[in-house]
C-alpha cells in the first residue's frame, strides 16, 4: 500500500465555516435573523479561556452574534442555573454552550438539563441524545458530527461499512456510534473492558478512535484500506524538553496501512468549532421554522 489519503480537517472546516457564513447572510437577508451564540465560562481556566475566545472570534467571523458570559469559579449552582434560564428566555440567543468542565461543586448534568433543548448547540441534553438515538431531528454533538463529515469527505456513502468506534463517552463515542448507525453502518462500540481490541479494530472498514490514550491503536490493528478517524488529543513529551500532540492512533504506522486517515493536529480538532457554528445556524433557523440545508 503506497500510503493513505491524509484527510485535511483544517481545509474541510474552512469550507464548512464558509458555507455557514453564506447561509447566515441568506438568513439575515431573507428573514432578518442574526443567529446568536452564548458561551458561559465559569472560572479562569486558561485553556478554557482560549477556547471561548476562539469560539467568539469564529462566531463573529461567520456573521453571527457572540455573547460571552464569564463568572467566577465560586459561582453557585443555583446562580449558574439562573444564568442559563435567562439565556433560555432571551430572543437574541439561539445557541447556549456552557464550557465544560465545571467546578466540582456544580452538578454538570443538572446544568446541561437546564438548557432549552432547542438551544442546546453542544447536543449534550438528554432530549437531543434521545432524539438522535431514536432517529428524530436533533442537535448533534459537534465533534461526532465533524467525524462523520470527515469520513464522508473520502467516502460519501458509508452504508454497509463495518464501523468500529473505540470509546463510549457521552460526548464522543456514543453519539459517533449513533450517527454511524444512522448512516447505515454495522457498528461495534469498543471500550476499556472489550476483549481482543486489536482483533475488533482489524474488522473495521471505518475506525473511529476516541479513547484519550496516546497512540494506543497500532498500524497492525488496522484493516488495509480502512478509513481512520482519530479523535484523540494527547500531549506527550517531545524533543528538547518540549511537548507535542499525538492522537489515539499511531499515525506513522497507520498511514502505511489505512486508505485514509485524519492527522493530529489538523484532523478532527478544527471541525468542532465549525460544527458548533453550523449547529447555531440550524438552531436559529429551526426556532423560526425556516428550512435550511447545511
Ligand atoms: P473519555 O475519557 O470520556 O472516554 C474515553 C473512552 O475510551 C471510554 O469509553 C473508555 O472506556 C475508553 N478507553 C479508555 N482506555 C481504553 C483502552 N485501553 N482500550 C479501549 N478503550 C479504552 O474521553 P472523551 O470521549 O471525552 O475523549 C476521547 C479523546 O478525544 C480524548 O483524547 C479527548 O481529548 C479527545 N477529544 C477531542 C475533541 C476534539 O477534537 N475537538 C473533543 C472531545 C474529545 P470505559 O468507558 O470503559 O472507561
Amino acid at each position: 500500500m503506497s500510503g493513505a489519503t491524509i484527510i485535511d480537517g483544517k481545509a474541510i472546516a474552512v469550507r464548512l465555516r464558509e458555507d455557514v457564513a453564506a447561509a447566515v447572510a441568506r438568513l439575515g437577508r431573507e428573514h432578518g435573523v442574526t443567529p446568536g451564540l452564548a458561551v458561559v465560562l465559569v472560572g479562569e481556566d486558561p485553556a478554557s479561556e482560549v477556547y471561548v475566545r476562539n469560539k467568539g472570534r469564529e462566531t463573529r467571523a461567520a456573521g453571527m452574534a457572540s455573547f460571552e458570559i464569564k463568572v467566577p469559579a465560586t459561582t453557585s449552582e443555583s446562580a449558574l442555573l439562573e444564568i442559563v434560564g435567562e439565556l433560555n428566555r432571551r430572543a437574541d440567543v439561539d445557541g447556549i454552550l456552557v464550557q465544560l468542565p465545571l467546578p466540582p461543586h456544580i452538578d454538570q448534568g443538572r446544568v446541561i438539563e437546564a438548557i432549552d433543548p432547542a438551544k442546546d448547540v453542544d447536543g449534550f441534553h438528554p432530549i437531543n441524545a434521545g432524539r438522535l438515538a431514536t432517529g428524530q431531528p436533533a442537535l448533534v454533538p459537534c465533534t461526532p458530527l465533524g467525524c462523520i463529515m470527515l469520513a464522508k469527505s473520502v467516502q460519501p456513502d458509508l452504508a454497509g461499512l463495518e464501523a468500529v468506534v473505540v470509546g463510549r463517552s457521552n460526548i464522543v463515542g456514543k453519539p459517533v456510534a449513533q450517527l454511524l448507525l444512522a448512516e447505515n453502518c454495522t457498528v461495534t462500540i469498543a471500550h476499556s473492558r472489550s476483549r481482543s481490541l486489536p482483533e475488533i479494530a482489524a474488522r473495521a472498514d471505518l475506525l473511529v478512535a476516541a479513547v484519550g490514550r496516546p497512540e494506543l491503536i497500532r498500524g497492525d490493528w488496522i484493516k488495509p484500506g480502512a478509513i481512520v478517524i482519530d479523535v484523540g488529543i494527547n500531549r506527550v513529551p517531545g524533543e528538547g524538553g518540549k511537548t507535542r500532540l499525538v492522537g489515539d492512533v499511531h499515525f506513522e504506522d497507520a498511514r502505511h496501512v489505512a486508505g485514509a486517515i485524519t492527522p493530529v493536529p489538523g484532523g478532527v480538532g478544527p471541525m468542532t468549532i465549525a460544527c458548533l457554528l453550523r449547529n447555531t445556524l440550524v438552531a436559529a433557523a429551526a426556532r423560526r421554522g425556516v428550512a435550511l440545508a447545511v
